[in-house]
């Protein structure tokens, strides 16, 4: 899953971009309105997270402009403390959820899944499909009942598919949810991963569909 993480203030911004990345998130950052409004236009997001204090276009312009513009990421807008009235204009203008500074890394965190889960219809943080059981709050997958071991990549990878079941998904849509906008990215690892997930699961899970993607079968 892939964040646009926009906060001006570097010692706010640093650690939360560590935050969101040690829990598995690939993470762009903006520091100015402008640039929040440029990448959050093009690009395809899981999720936002927005400060409203920002320098060139404030939180609130940026957030009204994505909306007007059809762009219909979940954004989590970052407010101040007891500033009840951004709260309710936040949400006026489009955003999902809010969370007031200063705020623990696990509600952050909490949040985050609960937007890209809702964004997708999903109502449990618990995934399953078929025999397979993934927990997005500690990032365990079991497979009838035993415990499957993945590492980070392909547990992002199948984190991706188990939250579109039945939904054909493109390598070139995982390559840009998995990777932060400067990295340089291959599209053939994306099939080297889907073939040692399918090496550690039920090989008919994860179906090929031709010249399409990948689907994970419904069960
Ligand atoms: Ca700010």
């Amino acid at each position: 899953m892939r964040l646009l993480l926009v906060e001006d203030e570097p010692a706010v911004r640093e650690p939360l971009r560590r935050t969101l990345e040690q829990a598995g998130y690939a993470v762009d950052e903006a520091a100015d309105g402008r640039a929040a409004w440029q990448l959050g236009g093009v690009e395809p997001y899981d999720a936002i997270l927005l400060d409203l204090g920002l320098p060139v276009l404030d939180g609130l312009t940026v957030l009204q402009r994505w909306r007007a513009e059809g762009v219909k990421t979940p954004v989590l807008i970052l407010t101040a403390r007891d500033q009840w009235h951004e709260k309710v204009a936040g949400i006026d203008a489009g955003a999902d959820d809010y969370l007031a500074k200063p705020f623990h890394s696990e509600e952050l965190l909490a949040r985050v899944r609960a937007l890209i889960r809702r964004a997708q219809g999903l109502a449990s943080p618990v995934l399953t499909c078929g025999p397979l059981r993934l927990d997005t709050r500690a990032g365990r997958v079991t497979c009838n009942g035993e415990p499957v071991t993945l590492t980070s990549h392909e547990y992002k990878v199948l984190a991706y598919l188990m939250h579109r079941p039945g939904t054909v998904v493109s390598r070139a849509e995982l390559t840009e949810h998995l990777y932060a906008q400067d990295f340089d990215r291959d599209s053939n690892t994306v099939e080297v991963f889907v073939a040692r997930l399918r090496r550690k699961l039920p090989a008919a899970l994860i179906e090929t569909v031709r010249g399409l993607g990948y689907r994970l079968a419904a069960a």
